[in-house]
């Protein structure tokens, strides 16, 4: 048994590769965290199914399941240092959101904020599903699984957090104290913690207004190209907002001069494309680590990675589901 505390945190696979949002938010806690803490790494593969079952929008999750480990990898997470593994590995998840789920009001779920937002842009013949209406019970069981001190997010996740302590208060009020509460871990720099894509929307890999990671230096290159920028600075000598421009708002992450980079852009001293150019060449020098990692990762190095990686989170969380079987009088 480590003594260091337990963090978890996981990502969707919804995509085979991850954006740089994903990476200021959370991802790069996770490294930083690593040697003090025993970090747990989840590719999230079973939720990506909470908003795409249908077999017209279904991606290749084992695919891009790989692909996100492979970020993991590339961002610096060290297999020997960390837990790295798949959500389906491990099966006590399910079980656990199962019992879970007997726990929790529908009302509340149906409550919840990302039900309404993505039940409302089902259409046509797409069901609402009853794993869409469940996606925090699985979500809680990622979680309480593990019992984690602490999971490192984005802002976004901190509603999903708060039900996921609301189902481990009720399982605790019904059932004994089962599960420790455990904080959110989120950036405290606003620019971090909810990154703007290149439309200023929240970077999402739904919304495709991202930097990925791994995107070659001339992807890149042509993504911010398409950034926007303040609407009303036409000419160089327009006056911008730095504070409402994408471009900016990288710059203030990632150049040392963003200062005076952005007093020449307020006084219409420099133009956007400059602005553009320059935070091309620092990402994608910042980026180039991370992106010769990831170059030499195989599919098989990564899968047994994976292997690894679930067999040391199903002996937490095997121990935990005994503890659960006891305490609801299953066992
Ligand atoms: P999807 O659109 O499929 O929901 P996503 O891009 O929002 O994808 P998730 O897998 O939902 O990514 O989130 C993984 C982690 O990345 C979470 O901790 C989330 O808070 C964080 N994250 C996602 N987008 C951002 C962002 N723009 N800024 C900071 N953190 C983010
Ligand atoms: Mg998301």
């Amino acid at each position: 048994m480590s003594a260091k505390p337990r963090i978890l945190s996981g990502m969707r696979s919804t995509s085979d590769r991850l954006h740089l949002g994903n990476y200021e938010g959370a991802l790069r806690n996770w490294v930083e965290m690593q040697d003090q803490v025993d970090m747990f790494c989840m590719v999230a593969d079973w939720h990506v199914l909470t908003t795409a079952a249908d077999a017209e929008i279904h991606p290749d999750i084992a695919a891009n399941s790989l692909g996100v480990a492979k970020d993991f990898l590339a961002a610096g997470l060290d297999p020997k240092r960390c837990t790295i593994f798949r959500q389906s590995d491990v099966k006590e998840h399910a079980e656990l959101a199962l019992l879970l789920g007997m726990v929790v009001g529908v009302g509340k779920l149906e409550a919840a904020p990302t039900f309404k937002e993505k039940a409302a842009e089902v259409t046509g013949d797409h069901i609402v599903s009853y794993g869409l209406l469940g996606y925090p019970v699985l979500q809680a069981a990622d979680i309480l699984l593990y019992k984690p001190e602490g999971v490192p997010v984005g802002r976004d996740q901190a509603p999903h957090l708060e039900l996921s302590r609301e189902i481990a208060r009720s399982f605790n009020h019904l059932f004994g104290e089962v599960f420790p509460m455990f904080k959110d871990i989120i950036p405290e720099d606003e620019s971090r913690s909810k990154l703007p894509g290149l439309d200023m929307r929240k970077m999402s890999k739904s919304y495709d207004n991202c930097i990925y990671l791994s995107d070659s230096p001339e992807e890149t290159s042509k993504r911010i190209k398409s950034a926007f920028t303040t609407p009303t600075k036409i000419a160089k000598s327009d006056p911008g907002i730095p504070e409402g421009c994408a471009v900016c708002q990288y710059l203030k992450l990632y150049s040392p001069d963003w200062e005076r980079q952005w007093a020449e852009d307020r006084a219409g001293e420099r133009g956007c494309m400059q602005s553009k150019q320059e935070l091309t060449e620092i990402l994608n020098e910042y980026l180039r680590p991370m992106r010769e990692r990831r170059g030499s990762l195989t599919d098989a190095d990564t899968e047994a990675i994976l292997q690894d990686g679930a067999r040391r989170a199903r002996e937490v969380a095997s121990e935990t589901m005994n503890e659960v079987r006891r305490a609801m009088r299953i066992a």
